[in-house]
């Protein structure tokens, strides 16, 4: 007789463990299946040349005492054995742009005067700019942790939909305030012509209000979750990756892995992008104009990221990321020219430990369009054709020599690189383009890119990033609204706030 369990959830990225820990708390008999040999999606490290290196978790915002992050790792159980580095006070972003470099200091009062010293007399610009990341946080109860009291927008909050830049723009005309205000616009995957101005606030909010890295390899985060699902009673079996559901009618009852096993449940979360989610229902079973809207939702752009080890003591651990934006426009990434890639870097220094001196590994990721790669999209790791691989080391050479312009010397000191492009994402993570933060948030069509958490199926569930936003942040605020689907929302959110 098979086993039936309450949940099954499909894919351990942060929100499918996230998902499963709420409801194995509550008591719920929870399996959570995932495709690849290591949990944790896009949380996972992998080791090459004797460094670890996490793949898509540089930095976490508001983890101090009492902000936001604090009390979801407090619930989680995030800070049991696992480190934290706060990042620099007066600089965790330096960013290059156009040749002039800028600071982002931690605390809204610090940035306040970081931009006075950059830009005075401009108070004016600033306090309407931060009055309206206030309104756009507190238009989203969540956010902070409180219960939505009801559904109705104002025309204020409708204006916080609306776009990013377009918004900003209008605060000033000069376009070096412009462009420091938008400068964080990399965390999200800012696009000019699409990115609703409620996103930079959320996302610029959260890093300013605090900034850290983990000490050591993200995937801490995903064992640490692991762990107490296990121990609230919940199973997790990797290398299933989940090929079909299985119905009786119209009833969804089971899923069916590529290995041929088959497990039952009450329902079903997916942690998987929706488009693929919608493959795994055979037809008749969804509405078809669901399965469309989910098939075709935009996703944002994907990456190119060289994980490189350095010859010992050669290269000094930054507490701060850097970015390096070669135009005068810090929304390059919606309109970049292939003939000139790469005009931006993001360069980040993982600590091994809480003092490190020397960096022994760096990451340098910028943006890459999925196109680049899709000749070879039919190959997989082990069938690359040696053109592609050639394209990728002349690539892998252009990010190094830009980066070399901010880090004259930088090539000598490499010791060993491996290089990761939108092919290796879409392969690892199984979306279907390598997208960095999954679906796009679009001002132009808020209606037909909304993904709930419930589904046209009724005992079928969505999580994780492509639903609210993507990152820690984003990823719990998903695993909170499903989570409190089947515990109560107004219950939930006491526990967090209690933690
Ligand atoms: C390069 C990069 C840098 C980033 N930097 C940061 C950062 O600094 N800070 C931050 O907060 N966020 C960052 N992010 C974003 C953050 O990592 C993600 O938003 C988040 O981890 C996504 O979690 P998720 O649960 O939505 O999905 P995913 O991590 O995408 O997990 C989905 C899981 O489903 C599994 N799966 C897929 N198909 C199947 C199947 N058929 N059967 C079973 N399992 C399946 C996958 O293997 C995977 O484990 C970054 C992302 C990237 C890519």
């Amino acid at each position: 007789m098979n086993k039936k369990y309450d949940f099954i959830i499909l894919g351990s990225g942060l929100g499918g463990l996230q998902t499963a820990f709420i409801l194995s708390k509550q008591g719920f008999k929870v399996l959570v299946l995932e495709k690849n040999p290591k949990i944790g999606g896009t949380l996972q490290s992998f080791r090459r040349f004797g460094c670890d290196f996490s793949t898509g978790m540089h930095y976490l915002g508001s983890l101090d005492e009492g902000q936001m992050l604090n009390k979801i790792f407090k619930y989680f159980g995030l800070f049991d054995n696992i480190e934290y580095k706060r990042m620099d006070e007066d600089v965790f972003e330096l960013i290059n742009i156009a040749g002039k470099e800028y600071k982002y200091p931690i605390g809204w009062d610090r940035l306040r005067k970081q931009f006075l010293e950059y830009f005075p007399r401009n108070e004016e610009v600033f306090d309407k700019y931060l009055s309206l990341i206030n309104k756009a946080i507190n238009s989203q109860a969540l956010y902070s942790l409180k219960q939505p009291e009801d559904n109705t927008t104002t025309t204020e909050e409708n204006v916080l939909m609306s776009s990013a830049w377009e918004i900003i723009k209008s605060l000033s005309p000069d376009i070096e305030i412009q462009n420091y205000l938008a400068a964080l616009n990399f965390d999200y995957g800012g696009e000019k012509e699409k990115t609703p101005f409620y996103v930079h606030a959320i996302v610029t909010n959260y890093f300013v209000m605090s900034s850290h890295r983990v000490v050591g390899d993200s995937d801490q985060i995903a064992n640490a979750l692991a762990k107490s699902i296990k121990s609230f009673g919940g199973e997790i079996i990797t290398k299933q990756k989940a090929i079909k559901f299985l119905f009786e009618e119209q009833k969804l009852v089971g899923v069916e892995t590529h290995k041929g096993s088959k497990y039952f449940a009450e329902k079903f979360v997916s942690n998987i992008h929706p488009a693929n989610t919608m493959d795994l229902i055979e037809d008749g079973k969804i509405k078809g104009m669901y399965r469309k809207r989910m098939k075709s939702l935009e996703n944002t752009i994907s990456s190119f990221t060289l994980h490189i080890k350095m010859k010992e003591g050669s290269f000094k651990y930054l507490n701060h990321n850097i970015q390096y934006i070669k135009q005068n426009d810090v929304w390059y990434a919606s309109y970049y020219d292939d003939k000139k890639w790469p005009e931006h870097f993001f360069l980040h220094t993982p600590p091994q430990t809480k003092d490190d001196s020397f960096a022994n590994s760096i990451q340098i990721l910028t943006y890459m369009k999925y196109e680049e790669v899709k000749k070879w999209e039919d190959s997989t790791a082990r069938t690359r054709p040696d053109e592609y691989l050639e394209w990728k080391e002349e690539k892998a050479q252009k990010l190094i020599d830009l980066a070399s312009k901010k880090f004259p010397g930088l090539r000598d000191n490499i010791e060993a690189y491996n290089i990761s492009t939108p092919l290796s994402f879409r392969d690892y993570i199984g979306n279907s383009d390598g997208s960095l933060y999954g679906k796009i948030s679009d001002f132009n069509n808020m209606a037909s890119n909304y993904v709930s958490h419930k589904t046209k199926i009724p005992n079928l569930f969505l999580t994780g990033q492509n639903l609210n936003l993507h990152g820690m942040l984003g990823v719990s605020m998903s695993s909170i609204i499903t989570g409190a689907e089947f515990v109560g929302l107004k219950q939930l959110l006491e526990d967090l706030n209690n933690a």
